[in-house]
């Protein structure tokens, strides 16, 4: 199929559709200039986040002290982007009752900035700006954190309970949120289209993600720069990019709601 008519068709469905999940992965915020793992030159090429694991951050104030200077420069970097027409897009959805909700891996926060409701978006890696107590779950302003940070700590502790804090983004070695995972699996149960945006689909949970939709009896479209492992079970491929993709659709499906 052309790519202009593969664009008219997921139009289409979306214009047909009443309650679509979009799945997003670091793929949905390169074009905000977030770079995904894979991206040469950006924040991952010198830290890398598999290092960082769950254990080391809680034994180690070294380990504690290289993650906050990680995230100090996420902050940085999160503080001079924008979301871009694909997170646009899945706002735009919302406003036309065509949206279930979004999951993301993403922690960017950039589906929120882009005008959708907090609870339309299920952040199943947390989100880097927030901060969280591991002790009483006290919940800290990121902001206020990096006041602290600037200011000299190098790994800040609660307030309430001298507890350690980190940033509520999961990390590796660290248990999924098992209410998010749950609330995920409900929505997509009752999804009639899975829409997956800038995910490799390898890496567990993402690879289940597919299936679930499928299993739900779901279209599932599969829109991302590089292939897939679920490629052919997908209803619809459009290698591309996230946000001319996006945009694309959203135009043809607002064109098939006023016809
Ligand atoms: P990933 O495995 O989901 O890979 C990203 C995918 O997006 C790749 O397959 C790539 O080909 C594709 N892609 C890149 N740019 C694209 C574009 N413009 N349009 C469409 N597709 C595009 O993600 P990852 O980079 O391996 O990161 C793993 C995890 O790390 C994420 O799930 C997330 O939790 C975290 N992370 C978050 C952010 C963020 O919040 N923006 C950024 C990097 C990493
Ligand atoms: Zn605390």
């Amino acid at each position: 199929m052309a790519r202009i008519d593969l664009i008219e068709t997921v139009g289409q469905w979306v214009a047909q559709a009443k309650r679509i999940i979009v799945f997003t992965g670091a793929g949905v915020s390169t074009e905000s200039g977030i770079p995904d793992f894979r991206s040469p030159g950006g924040l991952w090429e010198r830290y890398d986040p598999r290092e960082f694991t769950f254990d080391r951050f809680v034994s180690s104030e070294k380990a504690r002290t290289l993650y906050w200077k990680m995230h100090t420069e996420l902050f940085e970097l999160l503080a001079g982007v924008r979301p871009n027409r694909a997170h646009q897009a899945c706002a735009e959805l919302d406003y036309l009752e065509k949206l279930e909700c979004v999951i993301t891996q993403n922690v960017d926060n950039l589906h929120q900035r882009a005008g959708l409701p907090a609870e339309k978006v299920i952040e199943i890696h947390g989100n880097a700006l927030q901060v969280g107590c591991l002790d009483c779950d006290a919940r800290h302003s990121r902001a206020e954190v990096q006041e602290w940070l600037d200011a000299g700590e190098h790994a800040p502790v609660c307030r309430r309970c001298g507890g350690l804090l980190k940033p509520a983004t999961i990390s590796f070695g660290q248990a999924m949120p098992v209410d998010k995972m749950q609330e995920a699996e409900v929505r997509m149960r009752r999804c009639d289209l899975f829409i997956a945006i800038g995910s490799s689909l390898v890496v567990h949970p993402a690879a289940l993600m597919p299936v679930y939709a499928k299993h739900a009896g779901a279209r599932l479209v599969i829109i991302n720069l590089t292939e897939t492992p679920y490629d052919d079970q997908a209803d619809l491929v459009i290698p591309g990019k996230a946000a001319e993709v996006m945009g694309q659709i959203l135009d043809r499906a607002k064109a098939w709601l006023v016809n």
